[in-house]
């Protein structure tokens, strides 16, 4: 029996991603539950719209505080302490310069130097205060734009669990264009298969199958979105340091973990260390496991305590951290 046998797929489009809900009964209510639950977070938190929680913080920068729900405060706050912590590349204030570049949206360039030095600006997070009574949030600089982008999925895959373990449901997975949450594994099987993606490789095209149960993975990939010109490209993590995308030897990093939000971090905060300081850094993070795919064709793995890894493309030498 194949391990898709009883399978029920349920799909749709949110957030701008393809969303994949897999159960073990045909249930198409609870997915349209869980798709409603889905879009009700984007719509508290997106910033491509004029009109959200994260987007009334963003409208009144430079004039006054906001006050918003507990869940928004609560991710906003986690968002804040994240892109404080040393050496961190993740900076949820980046919106400026993620509007600028319009990575994966129609119109996007390469901005003029003089453009992204005023816009880097305005992406200091120290610039942002937090109240936790009132649990407001105040951008202190006209022009400054919280961003969730680089957390959302993670924290509403998060969610999508709760929901279905509240309900009674086992075995599950759900896959936030990218980010997988699952629910223990399939009948018969050890756990589920998630594809690691060849970068720029045909759609279907993978370097090899993670095996989880009841784990977060998440991939951050500097082929999802990018652009190319005169030869150079520029992909949709920016690095508030530089005005630039993130450039190093990463093609993607992938987290396994408990939580989704914390591979969401993660994925970020590793592929700003590079390969190395990550591997070093993750032997004090028992919890947090991930899979490097390097430019120079190497698949590394930090350690595979919560997962197993199958190499399928023979083009790739895969190691593993026997440090950790
Ligand atoms: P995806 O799953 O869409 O690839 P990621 O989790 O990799 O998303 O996050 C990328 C998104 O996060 C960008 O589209 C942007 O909105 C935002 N972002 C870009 N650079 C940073 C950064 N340095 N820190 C935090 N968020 C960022
Ligand atoms: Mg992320």
């Amino acid at each position: 029996m194949s391990a898709d046998e009883g399978v029920y797929a349920y799909s749709a489009v949110l957030m701008g991603s393809p969303i994949l809900l897999k159960l073990f009964e045909d249930n198409a209510a609870l997915a349209a539950q869980v798709f409603r639950l889905i879009r009700h977070q984007e719509n508290i938190l997106t910033v491509n719209r004029a009109h959200s929680e994260v987007m009334a913080i963003n409208h009144a920068a430079g004039r006054e505080p906001v006050c918003v729900s507990r869940e928004v405060f609560d991710l906003i706050q986690c968002a804040h302490q994240v892109s404080l912590l040393p050496h961190s590349l993740f900076n949820f204030t980046i919106g400026p310069l993620v509007k600028r570049w319009k990575i994966g949206f129609q119109g996007r360039s390469v901005p003029p130097q003089g453009d992204l030095e005023k816009l880097m600006a305005l992406t200091d997070p120290r610039e942002v205060v937090l109240d936790p009574e009132r649990r407001s949030v105040f951008l202190r600089q006209p022009g400054m734009e919280i961003d969730l982008g680089a957390i959302a999925k993670g924290y509403i895959a998060d969610l999508v669990r709760s929901f279905l373990r509240q309900q009674g449901v086992e075995r599950a997975l759900i896959n936030l264009g990218g980010n997988v949450q699952t629910l223990g594994a399939p009948p018969q099987a050890a756990g589920w298969s998630v594809g690691l993606k060849t970068p720029f490789g045909q759609a279907d095209e993978l370097i090899g199958v993670i095996e989880v149960a009841g784990k977060s993975v998440v991939t951050s990939g500097v082929y999802e979105r990018y652009f190319e010109r005169d030869g150079r490209l520029y992909h949709h993590i920016l690095d508030a340091r530089s005005g630039y995308p993130l450039d190093n030897e990463l093609l993607s990093v992938t987290v396994v973990s408990d939580r989704s939000i914390d591979g969401d971090i993660y994925t970020t905060l590793l592929y700003g260390l590079g390969g190395e300081q990550s591997l070093a850094a993750l032997r004090d993070a028992p919890h947090i496991e991930a899979i490097f795919v390097t430019r120079d064709q190497q698949v590394i793995c930090s350690s595979s305590r919560q997962f197993a890894f199958r190499l399928h493309d023979r083009r790739y030498q895969l190691t593993t951290d026997n440090t950790a």
